[in-house]
C-alpha cells in the first residue's frame, strides 16, 4: 500500500562534475518516447498494487524533470488522477533546474496541477557555478524564483550545496544571505560528497586541500542552522528548513516510512505490505523500456522487510527528523517496547552526547545532527 508517488526523470541539460545520479543528455525524442513508458508504467503498476490512502503527494525529480513539457507533466498527473484518488490538497513537487524555465513554461507547469517548486540553484556564485558545470548563472536562478512568483507558485524551495571547492565561510553567509533575499518557503542545505566516479573524483582527491574539511563543513552546517533559525525557518530534517506549514510532505513521507511508488528508471518504491516491501527499477533506459515494450514491470530487484530490518529503518529513517521518533509509536507499531530493543545501543549513544530522550521522544543532539551517519549505522540490522 501506497499513499505517495514518485516519478523519476533521467534527463539533464548536461552532466554537473559532482553528480552521481542516474541522469544523462537524451537525444532528440527520447523524452517524448519515455514520458509514454511512464504512462505505461503507472498503468501496469496501478493493476498489480494496491493503493491504500489516496494520494498525498506527487514527486518529479530528476535528473531534470523541468525538461518535461509542461503537456507531459500534465498527461502524468491527469493519468495519476485516474488510476489512484488524490487528496484534495495534493502536494505536486517539480524539481527545477534554472537554466531550463521561463515563466511561460512555469506558468504552465502550475496550470498542469503542479503547486510546489523545488528549485536546484546550488549556489549564487557564478565562478562557483562555472565550477560545478551547472547549465544556469546566479543572474539565472534569481529570474526564475521571480518567474515562478508571477506564475503563481506560493510554494517554492532553493536547494543550496555547501563545501564546495574554494568556498569560505563568509562565502556559505553570502550564500545564505542571497537565498533568503528570495523569500522562498523551503531551503535544503546539502554538504558536498564527492562520488566516487564523478569528474570532480578526478579533479578533487581525497583531502583535496580546496575541499573544505570537516571542522569547516561542521561550522557551515551550523552557520545554516544559525542564519535560517534567526530568518523564522524551522529546521525539521538534518538538511531542511522550512517556513511554518511548508515541510515538504513527500519527504516527511520517506522519513516516517510512508508506502510509496517509484516510477521511471531507476526509481525506488516501498510498500506498507508486512513489515515493508521495497523494489527498485533498472537504472539503464535500455533495460527499463525493454522490460515495458514487452508488457512486464521493469523491475530489477525487490526485497521484503524482516522485523529487524523495518525496525531498524524506522530508527535510522525518523532520527533524520529534528523532533526525532516517539517512543510511544514504536511500541504502536511493533508490539515492543524502544528500549528492549535498543536500550543499551541508546544508552551508549545518549552517554557519548550524540542522541537525547525527552518526553517519549528520542531524537539526536546538535552534535549528533553532525556526525548522524555515526548513530544510523548503530542500528543498522
Ligand atoms: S542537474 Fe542535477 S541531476 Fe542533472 S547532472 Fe546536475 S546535479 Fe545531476
Amino acid at each position: 500500500m501506497f499513499n505517495r508517488l514518485y516519478i523519476h526523470i533521467p534527463f539533464c541539460v548536461e552532466k554537473c562534475g559532482y553528480c552521481a545520479f542516474v541522469s544523462a543528455r537524451a537525444r532528440p525524442g527520447e523524452i517524448e518516447s519515455y514520458h509514454e513508458l511512464l504512462l505505461q508504467e503507472m498503468r501496469l503498476a496501478a493493476a498489480d498494487h494496491e493503493q491504500g490512502a489516496p494520494l498525498d503527494s506527487i514527486y518529479f525529480g530528476g535528473g531534470t524533470p523541468s525538461l518535461l513539457h509542461p503537456l507531459q507533466v500534465s498527461r502524468i498527473i491527469d493519468l495519476a488522477a485516474e488510476l489512484f484518488s488524490l487528496s484534495p490538497g495534493v502536494e505536486i513537487t517539480l524539481e527545477a533546474n534554472p537554466g531550463t524555465i521561463d515563466r511561460e513554461r512555469l506558468r504552465n507547469f502550475r496550470e498542469a496541477g503542479v503547486n510546489r517548486l523545488s528549485l536546484g540553484v546550488q549556489s549564487f556564485d557564478d565562478d562557483m557555478l562555472r565550477r560545478l558545470g551547472r547549465v544556469h548563472d546566479a543572474a539565472q536562478a534569481r529570474h526564475a524564483f521571480r518567474d515562478a512568483r508571477l506564475a503563481g507558485f506560493g510554494n517554492i524551495g532553493i536547494d543550496l550545496i555547501h563545501g564546495l571547492p574554494g568556498q569560505t565561510l563568509s562565502g556559505w553567509r553570502e550564500e545564505l544571505r542571497q537565498a533568503l533575499s528570495l523569500s522562498p518557503e523551503h531551503i535544503s542545505v546539502y554538504g558536498l560528497t564527492v562520488e566516487e566516479g564523478t569528474p570532480f573524483a578526478l579533479r578533487y582527491p581525497e583531502e583535496s586541500p580546496e575541499i573544505p574539511d570537516d571542522d569547516r563543513s561542521a561550522e557551515m552546517f551550523e552557520t545554516a542552522d544559525t542564519v535560517l533559525v534567526e530568518a523564522g525557518f524551522e529546521h525539521y530534517e538534518i538538511a531542511n528548513y522550512a517556513r511554518a506549514g511548508y515541510r515538504s510532505r513527500h519527504n516527511s513521507g520517506y522519513w516516517r516510512r510512508d508506502g510509496y511508488l517509484g516510477l521511471g528508471v531507476a526509481a525506488h518504491s516501498f510498500l506498507r505490505e508486512g513489515y515493508g516491501f521495497r523494489f527498485s527499477n533498472h537504472d539503464t533506459l535500455e533495460e527499463y523500456s525493454r522490460e515495458l515494450v514487452s508488457g512486464r514491470l521493469p523491475r530489477r530487484d525487490e526485497h521484503l522487510l524482516t522485523l529487524e530490518d523495518a525496525m531498524a529503518e524506522f530508527m535510522f529513517l525518523g532520527l533524520r527528523m529534528v523532533e526525532g521518533i516517539s517512543c510511544k509509536s514504536f511500541e504502536q507499531e511493533f508490539g515492543s517496547r524502544l528500549n528492549d530493543i535498543y536500550g543499551s545501543t541508546i544508552d551508549e549513544l545518549i552517554r557519548i552526547g550524540l542522541l537525547q530522550q525527552e518526553r517519549g521522544n528520542l531524537r539526536l543532539t546538535r552534535r549528533g545532527l553532525l556526525l548522524s551517519n555515526q548513530v544510523f549505522a548503530r542500528f543498522l540490522p
